[in-house]
């Protein structure tokens, strides 16, 4: 016990950032606005974007495909579908814009209405998963998730409504960006009339430029795809490099801007670090530095910007200081492409990143610290060119340069595939190794996903989608393991409890815990946990908030978060409702858990883990070690033999969240033939 409690301690702070993505994914809807005291006429027409305005209108209606290259709040997301509007496009059809992120949705959504003035969710709306605002027959312009316009493509293949698409954010190669990259090629073939705008703030737009270009089939006199830049003016950045490799690159990072405070002319300083604990570790190390300076050295204000920051926090990064005061801002990725702080002269990068990578032994991903690539390397450079000529710093040598790869690997080469063979699946592509995808994932990725489809009972052994099952798991909106789960669930007569589950972890942060008030919460959450494990934990949790009429003063004495409980709530119904579509009986287990936990088993068998006796946890499936997350319930209780996860979290060990505990027989009587009894002969 004493040794588990050494290396975290639950409510660590270090783990507060748990349940966000890498930073650059993460849910900001942070937006600087320069120009916020002028009229929107005025303000709209300083953008960047704004002196292309016909130039870009032109492209559009000569090419089927337009890429537009220009940094972030240069205007792209916000006036390319108000400027197609305006000129006309919108009487054939919707102007569709795809984002990587729901909140984007949301809030771009939000601002174009109001830019347009109109009410939102009528010619402006926006559709995420379990959230629609939009008018049937009124909305002409529409924010919309990657992953909700391809649910979009299995009920409308050619998307007949859409005039055109927006694909925003691009350069984010998110698994979802490449699949409708991916489909609209195919669509935009049968289409002749639609048309296919792809948005980046990076400049890397030959691979894509190439991906289209090769679909000009016999009309070659007619090209049809088009680049174009909307940058201001760029000026040179000088680049430094080390002589010998950095062991430390946080203290190098800050070494680094101490030198270019004494050396160096006035201008602010952008360093890059991969996570926030390390912009926090790096701000300390320079806050110290800064105190020590004489009023002679000049003075130094350090701020932080990561995603986890409140919006008035990230605020700061963009204040201008009085004359003589360099500013040092301190960030994750976030500062790459998704916000654009202005006034930077110098850029420190540490030359690393954070990505989730999928390993598939284990069937896990995990986050991990990579290199950069060349084009991540000569953006975070560019941060520093965007007034007058800059300096770059990279904390390696160039001949570690030369040995980086080009661009930065796209999602779809290094994650788990399996929601996106299903959708594709259910989009008539049958055979995923012949998809021209913009950069095709790796064929042992792909049979591991069409493995655990076929285990789940998604795929025939031939290798199409089952009826029903596999279709309506393709059409939920959710994994398709908690898809099977749900299916199956009237079957092991629990589906309304299977129900709770399922939209219990469609949120976060369910459990608050207050500054000072940890312990007291601690003893109020014991009231619903279990030994069975963090599901029916959720279970017990909702039920009661169901129980006492979903009250929100009833949250905050049980220290539970009402906005997310309100959430899981509406969700809930959503997915109600589609089950009863599929004729799922709602029924209820009345109490009764095992069928709860064994139902859960149905669709999560392929997650089992049992405990070694070395005293770590294995999986079944590729022999990872495993720890329980301190979050989890079972964290302080006797560990289980065996559990199942629904997802893990990579620190310095594998930790393993929202665990269920089970009885392995479960596991050969409802998945035998991906666990043979051989396999589960655990020592
Ligand atoms: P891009 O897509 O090129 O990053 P956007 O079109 O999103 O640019 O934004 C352009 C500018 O519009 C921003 O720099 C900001 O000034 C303004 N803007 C965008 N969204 C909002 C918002 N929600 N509130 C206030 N201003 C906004
Ligand atoms: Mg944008």
């Amino acid at each position: 016990m004493a040794s588990k409690l050494q290396f975290l301690k639950p409510a660590d702070d270090t783990y507060s950032e748990d349940r966000s993505d890498i930073d650059q994914n993460s849910g900001t809807s942070f937006v600087y606005n320069p120009y916020r005291n002028l009229s929107i006429e005025k303000q709209r027409q300083r953008l960047p974007v704004f002196t292309s305005r016909n130039h870009i209108l032109y492209l559009i209606e000569k090419n089927q495909t337009t890429i537009v290259v220009g940094e972030t709040g240069s205007g792209k997301s916000t006036q390319i579908p108000q400027y197609l509007r305006e000129s006309g496009w919108t009487a054939d059809g919707i102007i569709g814009i795809a984002e990587p992120r729901r909140v984007a949705c949301t809030t771009l959504a939000e601002r174009v209405a109001e830019e347009c003035n109109v009410i939102l969710g009528k010619e402006v709306g926006y559709s995420i998963r379990f959230d629609e605002c939009t008018t049937p027959g009124v909305t002409k312009i529409k924010y919309m998730t990657e992953g909700l316009l391809v649910r979009e493509m299995m009920a409308d293949p050619l998307l007949r409504q859409y005039c055109a698409i927006v694909l925003d954010e691009v350069h984010e190669r998110t698994l979802y960006t490449d699949i409708v990259l991916g489909l609209m090629k195919k669509i935009l073939r049968k289409r002749r009339d639609l048309r296919l705008i792809i948005c980046s703030a990076t400049v890397d737009a030959d691979h894509l430029f190439n991906f289209f270009n090769t679909n000009m089939s016999k009309d070659s006199s007619k090209d049809s795809v088009a680049v174009i830049s909307v940058e201001g003016r760029t000026f040179a950045v000088d680049v430094f490099y080390l002589k010998e490799p950095m062991a430390n690159y946080i203290k190098g990072c800050a070494d680094t801007v101490m030198k270019i405070h004494c050396k160096e002319g006035p201008g602010d300083v952008l360093v890059f670090l991969t996570g926030a604990e390390e912009v926090d570790n790096c701000v300390s190390l320079l806050k110290d530095f800064s105190e020590s300076l004489t009023k002679k050295e000049g003075s130094l204000v350090v701020v932080p910007m990561h995603g986890s920051l409140t919006n008035s926090d990230q605020l700061r990064a963009f204040q201008s200081l009085p004359p003589g005061v360099r500013k040092v801002v301190v960030a994750t990725n976030i500062a790459e492409t998704s916000v654009t702080i202005p006034g930077i002269v110098y850029v420190v990068d540490c030359g690393f990143m954070k990505l989730r990578w999928y390993t598939v032994a284990s069937h896990t991903d995990s986050l991990v610290v990579v290199p950069t690539s060349q084009a991540s390397a000569i953006q975070r450079a560019g941060r520093a060119g965007r007034t007058r000529s800059g300096k770059v710093y990279r904390l390696y040598s160039e001949t570690e340069y030369e040995k980086l790869s080009k661009i930065t690997p796209p999602e779809m080469v290094r994650t788990n595939l399996s929601s996106a063979v299903l959708n594709l699946m259910a989009l008539g592509i049958e055979n995923m190794l012949r998809f021209d995808f913009p950069s095709p994932p790796p064929a042992r990725h792909l049979i591991s996903a069409l493995d655990e489809l076929f285990a789940l009972g998604a795929l025939t052994e031939e290798g199409s989608l089952t009826q029903p099952l596999g279709k309506q798991m393709a059409e939920l909106p959710i994994s398709p393991q908690l898809a099977k789960m749900l299916l199956v669930s009237g079957e092991f007569g629990c589906s309304q409890e299977i129900l709770s589950i399922v939209a219990m972890l469609q949120v976060q942060n369910i459990f608050i815990k207050k500054k000072g008030q940890g312990h007291a919460a601690k003893i109020i959450h014991r009231k619903f946990e279990v030994d069975e494990g963090d599901l029916i934990t959720l279970l017990n949790v909702f039920t009661a908030y169901v129980k006492k009429k979903e009250s929100k003063h009833w949250c905050s004495e049980h220290f539970l978060n009402h906005r997310a409980l309100k959430r899981a709530s509406e969700i809930r119904k959503r997915m109600e409702k589609l089950i009863t579509k599929f004729e799922v009986p709602l029924t209820s287990s009345e109490g009764g858990v095992d069928a709860v936990c064994k139902c859960i088993t149905a669709g999560m068998f392929p997650n089992a883990a049992y405990l070694h006796h070395s005293g770590s946890y294995r999986t079944v499936r590729g022999n990872q070690d495993l720890y329980i997350h301190p979050s989890s319930v079972l964290y302080t209780q006797k560990q289980p033999q065996w559990v199942l996860f629904h997802e893990v979290l990579h620190t310095s060990r594998v930790l393993m969240r929202d665990l269920t505990t089970i009885d392995p027989a479960w596991l050969l009587e409802l998945a035998p033939h991906f666990y043979e009894k051989t396999s589960l002969r655990c020592e």
